[in-house]
């Protein structure tokens, strides 16, 4: 490999003091065997345990070689990613979890495949190891995202991922709070490519992400792609009201047809209609909602993060 080029390992850290140290030994053994220069950043999202002080004492063993990012609070795993990318050197970066899932000797891997010039690195995770419920989302929202990007990617939530320099970069510029960076990636992305990686059960800790989480990463991962829901919405609003006037005409029809007797069960059809409209009408509203709160966040532009101290390296 070229002596010159340099990797950062951008690993988001919350509340993984069971993997820490776990963690950074097999990645300092997995990027020594690559002979390149190399930086591990370690970003603690707001740690409640040890992690921010593991962080800290690893990136003082390790000089140089780690370098910890310490946030003030809990910004959530993609803000703090970004953080890791604002501090990131390398020509190529690698994102990885910090739960081990991801085993750590896929690295040279990613970084091998960059080497061949390609902008993004995507994983596809094998025989994926996460319980049922945890994998419905990811599954529908891949679909999702696949139709309406037109990036062909298979697995967009393994965060085991390569990116260059220059779609770091250009992230970084994004303002926008709402992000998904696997996707958004892949929006400045000419030449991606996937590879195949191992994926093991989480054995330490719990998994970050609890119910509303999940749900709240969904939706920024819809919206922050693409507006076809509201399409989608006033598609739908469109078919109702049609549907709703086809049957209105029908029970006028058949009321002078059968006379008024009829008309007095037809106040059950009736209530049938308003469920329909009243149904899509909140669908509608929350769908408005989600966009229209994701424009607030972003015009109030707030910074995404802060730092609280900077560990292995002058701020
Ligand atoms: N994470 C984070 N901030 C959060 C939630 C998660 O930095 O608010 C980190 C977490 O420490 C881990 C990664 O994001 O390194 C993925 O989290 P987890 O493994 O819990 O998610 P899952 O595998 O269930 O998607
Ligand atoms: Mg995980």
């Amino acid at each position: 490999m070229n002596q010159n080029t340099m990797a950062s390992i951008v690993i988001p850290v919350f509340n993984e003091q069971e993997n820490l140290s776990e963690l950074t030994r097999r990645c300092i053994a997995a990027c020594d065997g690559m002979h390149i220069p190399y930086e591990i950043i370690l970003i603690d999202d707001g740690s409640r345990d040890g992690s921010a002080r593991m962080i800290s004492d690893a990136a003082e063993t390790h000089g140089g070689k780690v370098v910890g990012v310490l946030l003030n609070r809990n910004y959530g795993q993609h803000a703090a990613v970004m953080a890791g990318f604002a501090h990131a050197k390398g020509d190529f970066i690698i994102t990885l979890d910090a739960d081990l899932q991801n085993p750590p000797e896929e690295i040279p891997n990613v970084v091998k495949k960059m080497l061949e010039g390609y902008d993004v690195v995507g994983t596809v995770r094998q025989d994926r190891q996460d319980s049922f419920l945890r994998t419905l989302p990811s599954r529908m929202v891949n679909k999702v995202v696949r139709k309406s990007t037109g990036v062909h990617m298979t697995d967009y939530g393994c965060m085991l991922r390569g990116y260059t320099r220059e779609i770091v970069e250009t992230m970084c510029q994004c303002r926008e709070r709402s992000t998904f960076i696997p996707v958004l990636a892949n929006t400045f992305a000419h030449k991606v490519t996937e590879i195949p990686v191992g994926h093991s059960e989480r054995t330490d800790g719990d998994s970050k992400y609890s119910f509303w989480k999940l749900i709240n990463l969904q939706f920024d991962l819809l919206t922050s792609i693409t507006t076809f829901p509201l399409r989608v919405l006033s598609v739908v609003g469109g078919l109702v009201a049609l549907a709703g006037i086809a049957l209105g005409v029908l029970i006028i029809v058949l009321r002078i047809l059968w006379g008024s007797a009829w008309a007095m069960e037809g106040v059950f059809t009736l209530f049938a209609i308003l469920f329909v409209f009243v149904g899509a009408q909140f669908v509608g509203l929350g769908l408005l909602g989600e966009y229209i709160g994701r424009i607030y966040h972003d015009v109030r532009d707030r910074p995404r993060y802060f730092v609280r101290q900077l560990v292995g390296r002058k701020l």
